[in-house]
């Protein structure tokens, strides 16, 4: 019999539509029954006359659990793709409910101890928030007091920012700037349709919120030695990191050879224009490819950028001397990256020259 306690909603998706249980494979099952009395939610029974398990209770089977395939001695369990798993805790519903959740039941989540830990909590003030797109928020974020801040972070890293009234609601954002000597850092925000925090960034944040924030944190940092050229690869905003990659080698290593492939929906999209532009006058070696799958009337740009249409992927393709010997440092949304990496693995990469920054699961 399904269990009410087991077959309950997972994260406010009905259990029954949720394709999540084993499944055996008789041939290769030697009737051991370790799964049958390991799995406390009696998913199986044992048919004793043939010694094999039977699943029975397929939506008692914990999502996400695979403990019983993990210790089967024959290899003789399977279970759909983890991916559908993880497509569900992409979506907005889900993820909201596992936040509710946790703010719900927090007296009996909480951990009883603070675990320490070596990131800094500091007060950072909205000096100014600028749209320069229809969908980027462009805000400067100044310390609260002078010297208390992340003049420390190294370029590419992100932090964690809190929205003001709540204790819990807070978003990763990487910092678009290479440190400045004020400790002020730049952050650049898309609207995401019923991102809680991003519906609050564009509506409600003025000039002169206080915002929490946690960091320095994350290792999307430089790693190449000097005499390697690099190809950056941005997805939407995940220019930030990459601009404060680049506002790095502009500094220390300007004749370095540096390409960087930028994509977005529609050319109107494209914001941060003089700055890349400001960045190819002060960096010979740099080249800049706008890619877009709408190309209508791009503005005219400088000789080291163009625009081109389509993808990111599409610019790669179509670039014989891409990625050439090249690292490569990309950052964006995970369905970009996840491409990327397969298409780089494709043209022989080796994983160990590609870095990536994802923003989201
Ligand atoms: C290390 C890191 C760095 C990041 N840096 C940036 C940055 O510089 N700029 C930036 O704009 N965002 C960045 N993000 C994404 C950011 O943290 C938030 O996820 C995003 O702003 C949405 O928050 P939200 O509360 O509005 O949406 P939520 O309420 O959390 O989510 C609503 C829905 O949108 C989906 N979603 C969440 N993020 C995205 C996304 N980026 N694109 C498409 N769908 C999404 C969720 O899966 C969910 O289905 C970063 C994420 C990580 C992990
Ligand atoms: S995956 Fe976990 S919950 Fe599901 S049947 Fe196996 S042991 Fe039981
Ligand atoms: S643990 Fe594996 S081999 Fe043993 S009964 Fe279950 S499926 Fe068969």
């Amino acid at each position: 019999m399904p269990n009410p306690q087991f077959t309950k909603p997972w994260h406010g998706v009905p259990r029954e539509q949720i394709h999540w249980n084993p499944t055996v494979l008789e041939d290769a099952c030697i009737g051991c029954g370790t799964c049958v009395t390991g799995c406390s939610r009696l998913v199986y029974r044992f048919d004793f006359e043939r010694k094999k398990p039977v699943v029975v209770d397929p939506l008692n089977c914990m999502v996400g659990c695979t403990t019983c395939a993990n210790t089967c001695p024959a290899h003789a369990l399977v279970f759909p793709p983890i991916e559908s798993v993880l497509a569900l805790e992409g979506l907005a519903q889900v993820r909201h409910a596992v936040e509710d959740d946790l703010q719900a039941r927090q007296d009996i989540l909480a951990a009883s101890a603070h675990v320490p830990h070596p990131d800094r909590i500091v007060k950072l003030v909205v000096q100014s928030m600028d749209k320069p797109a229809a969908d980027v928020l462009c805000l400067t974020l100044t310390p609260v007091t002078a010297g208390a801040c992340f003049c420390e972070f190294v370029p590419g890293q992100y932090i964690e920012l809190w929205q003001p009234e709540s204790s819990h609601l807070s978003r990763a954002y990487s910092i678009a700037n290479a440190p400045h000597g004020d400790g002020s850092i730049i952050l650049h925000i898309r609207r995401v349709e019923g991102g809680r925090f991003t519906q609050w960034a564009f509506e409600t944040m003025k000039v002169g919120d206080t915002l929490q924030a946690r960091g320095p944190l994350g290792a999307f940092t430089m790693r190449s030695p000097v005499g390697v050229p690099l190809l950056f690869v941005a997805g939407g905003t995940g220019l930030a990191p990459v601009l404060a990659l680049l506002e790095q080698q502009v500094y220390f290593a300007p004749q370095r050879d540096m390409v960087l492939l930028w994509g977005m929906r529609q050319v109107s999209d494209f914001y941060a224009l003089d700055t890349l532009q400001a960045l190819t006058t002060r960096a010979p070696g740099l080249r800049v490819v706008l890619v877009s799958q709408q190309l209508e009337k791009p503005p005219a740009m400088p000789l080291a950028v163009r625009f081109g249409s389509g993808t990111v992927l599409d610019a790669l393709a179509q670039d014989a001397s891409l990625p050439g010997g090249r690292d490569i440092y990309a950052a964006g949304p995970p369905v970009m990256l996840r491409e990327l990496a397969h298409a780089l693995d494709q043209q022989g990469v080796a994983k160990s020259r590609v870095h990536m920054d994802s923003f989201g699961v």
